[in-house]
């Protein structure tokens, strides 16, 4: 072989309305680190995130092979790239790897059918079957008949043509020292993508998780095999990043561990994290799945971090459910303890839930939401069940036992067109099975609906807490709100009318009908103007704030009256509190993603009642306690300190509402940008 082959190597996003996944790359920087460590100067690398970059890359310069991921959110890209470079190179070579392909020989093999410009399948973690390949490439001068034909290739399978042979190599597990693997960071391959202040650095410190969830891919046998990279390496790989980011504007950092917090060597991360935090206030904001087991160290390491986000997942507190999906038995009062230590540390706690896993009723689900209310977490998020390629759960058996109702629908963001040619992704989803009817789904969802508009909202959190003062069960009060919501007249109930109508609108029966839909030219339209394929639970509780938010603050305070005004107050002390409370909502939050914000505009409101102390006093005591001697003005402003937020959030994503509350409430710390009480004025 003359000259060194050029490798280009992608792990595609979208980037139509935002950009849709937004951490850099490193799953690729792995995979080219170990190839160039491997065999050093043999080929030339160049790693590519944004589709239409690749595109316009392929139209100036072909590569000699096209090595790409293949995720549930970026599979129908990776294919579409694909065919447009075998299209100009047949000769080429298209390898891919990730967490979607194919698992089984039969899939394997309509995959090649269906897909004849792919030569290659890397399994599990790429770094070790690309290698393989790599050598055979250079053994066999890139010549792809030679390649494909005879003995397989660890860590791969590939069709042989001539042989007309599905070929699948060995396994090739995880090494017991993954720093055989060198930095993306430290070997400067993830350089380029700092410059891009839309994308937030990713690390990884510990891969493989020893769980076997049997609806997560990470829940496989080769995943349980967990293995970490030393701590001087994750270390220098904090300080590298930074220092490139230490003084820009997007200063946020994405861990990709499953278990963050569940091995001894995460406190010395957690420590370097916090140091980072102190010398250079990077990262902004800190968000992890937190680990499953040894809490204390959790809550330590929690504590050190600033702006934490902790995210505790539960998915089902149903005994049945949980073992029929292999997770352990979760002990309501000791994760009720947890909630409350961490709450104690100041921080938001989250969760997670699946609707319809396996056993699942209407009732189970209810009773699940109920136990995380009353566990005392600050945000519950359900998901639907998807069923992923190479899960327990997306298998023939898993199908007859369960007897599931499956429906497709759009990915939210990952959609785009590219040189004329509509591209989207498609899950699919679990609306139904032999325990769980598609009304109990529907029912369900809306609810969801609710608990994110009502419960998980930070806005209203001054309401559920008076509530709960109260005695007023949290789970009681979403449900008839719920209820109340679907009957409501008025701006409140137009729009949450308007989320179950899409709720059922979203979904299709096949992939194909899906299909037909969306390339329509005038429905693609309804993509671009989020009328369509955005995620329901999101753009909901976005609108809520962006459109409607003192209608919104004005329904709570009804609602609440509703369920209070019989527990014996004075009617009139009732109406002025919930009305103080509903003032302080919006001269906390009104309009805060905005230059007045940025700029430190105070908001102004007369108030009977010293709220914001209520809520420092962390609710112990009634707010009648904190009844100023007469009405009085209160100004609200950002904190000094937080201004710079606003702007970065402002300068770095689109001025559309909706988007930036999207950014601003997914990927920061909202509490941050919030007013704060200021001036008191007689
Ligand atoms: S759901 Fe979480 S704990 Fe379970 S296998 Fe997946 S990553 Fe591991």
């Amino acid at each position: 072989m003359k000259s060194k082959p050029l490798v280009y190597i992608a792990d595609l996003t979208y980037n139509t309305t935002v950009l849709s996944n937004d951490t850099f790359p490193i799953g690729i920087g792995y995979v080219a680190a170990y190839a160039q460590k491997n065999l050093p100067d043999s080929f030339s690398f160049e790693l590519f995130k944004d589709a239409d970059a690749l595109f316009d890359t392929l139209d100036l310069k072909l590569p000699d092979i096209l090595a790409m991921s293949y995720f549930p959110w970026n599979k129908n890209l990776s294919l579409m790239a694909a065919r447009y470079y075998k299209q100009r190179k047949p000769e080429g070579t298209v390898v891919i790897g990730g967490t979607f392909i194919p698992s089984e020989s039969k899939t394997q093999i309509e995959f090649f059918k269906e897909n004849p410009f792919v030569e290659l399948l890397v399994k599990y973690d790429g770094e070790f079957g690309f290698l393989e390949f790599l050598k055979r490439y250079l053994r066999r001068d890139g010549n792809n008949k030679q390649i494909f034909y005879g003995e397989q290739l660890d860590g791969c399978v590939f069709w042989s043509k001539d042989e007309n042979d599905l070929k699948a190599g060995k396994t090739i597990g995880r090494p017991n020292d993954l720093n055989e693997i060198p930095s993306p960071y430290l070997t400067g391959l993830m350089d380029p993508f700092f410059e891009n202040q839309l994308m937030s650095p990713m690390l990884q410190s510990t891969r493989g998780c020893p769980f076997l969830c049997t609806y997560c891919w990470a829940g496989n046998k080769f995943n349980s095999t967990v293995k970490h990279f030393s701590n001087e390496r994750i270390l220098s790989e904090l300080d590298y990043i930074a220092e490139k980011r230490r003084d820009k504007e997007n200063r946020l950092l994405v861990f990709a561990d499953a278990n963050f917090g569940m091995y001894d060597k995460d406190e010395i991360i957690a420590d370097k994290i916090a140091s980072l935090q102190r010398t250079y206030n990077f990262p902004s904001s800190f968000a992890a799945p937190c680990g499953k087991n040894n809490k204390d160290r959790v809550i330590r390491m929690l504590k050190k971090i600033r702006n934490a986000c902790p995210i505790v997942s539960v998915q089902s507190t149903d005994y049945q459910i949980q073992g029929n999906v292999k997770r352990k038995p979760i002990d309501i009062e000791e994760y009720k303890d947890i909630v409350s230590r961490l709450k104690q540390l100041g921080l938001r706690v989250q969760t997670d839930i699946i609707t319809g896993l396996p056993g699942e009723t209407k009732e189970t689900h209810l009773q699940t939401i109920k136990d995380l209310v009353y566990m005392g977490f600050d945000q519950i998020s359900a998901f639907t069940l998807m069923f992923l390629n190479g899960t327990e759960l997306n298998t023939k058996e898993s199908l007859e036992r369960n007897n599931w109702y499956k429906r497709y629908r759009i990915v939210p963001r990952n959609f785009g067109k590219y040189r004329g040619e509509i591209c989207f992704e498609i899950e699919t989803v679990g609306v139904g099975s032999n325990t769980f009817t598609f009304d109990d789904y529907l029912f369900l969802r809306g609810f969801h609906g609710a608990l994110a508009m009502i419960f998980n909202s930070i806005l209203f959190v001054e309401f559920t807490s008076y509530l709960k003062q109260n005695d007023v069960e949290l789970f009681d009060f979403t449900l008839s709100f719920y209820e109340c919501l679907r009957e409501e007249t008025g701006p409140v109930g137009d729009q949450f009318r308007s989320f179950f109508k899409e709720v059922s609108g979203e979904l299709w029966k096949s992939e194909e009908e899906a299909k037909d839909y969306i390339t329509k030219e005038e429905n693609y339209q309804k993509l671009l103007s989020g009328e369509i394929g955005d995620n329901l639970l999101d753009k909901y509780r976005i609108m809520t704030v962006a459109e409607n938010f003192s209608s919104w603050c004005e329904s709570f305070c009804s609602q609440s009256f509703i369920q209070l005004e019989n527990n014996g107050r004075n009617r009139g002390e009732l109406k002025a509190e919930l009305s103080d409370i509903k003032n302080h909502i919006m001269a906390k939050s009104n309009n805060i993603l905005s230059m007045q914000n940025a700029y430190g505009e105070p908001y102004s409101v007369r108030l009977l009642h010293n709220v914001s102390q209520w809520k420092r006093d962390n609710y112990i005591h009634p707010l009648s306690h904190y009844k100023y001697e007469k009405p009085t003005e209160v100004k609200y402003v950002i904190k000094e300190e937080n201004k710079r937020l606003v702007k970065e959030i402002l300068t770095l994503y689109s001025k559309n509402k909706s988007d930036l509350w999207k950014v601003a409430s997914s990927r920061y710390y909202l509490p941050a940008i919030f007013r704060e009480e200021i001036i008191f004025t007689k």
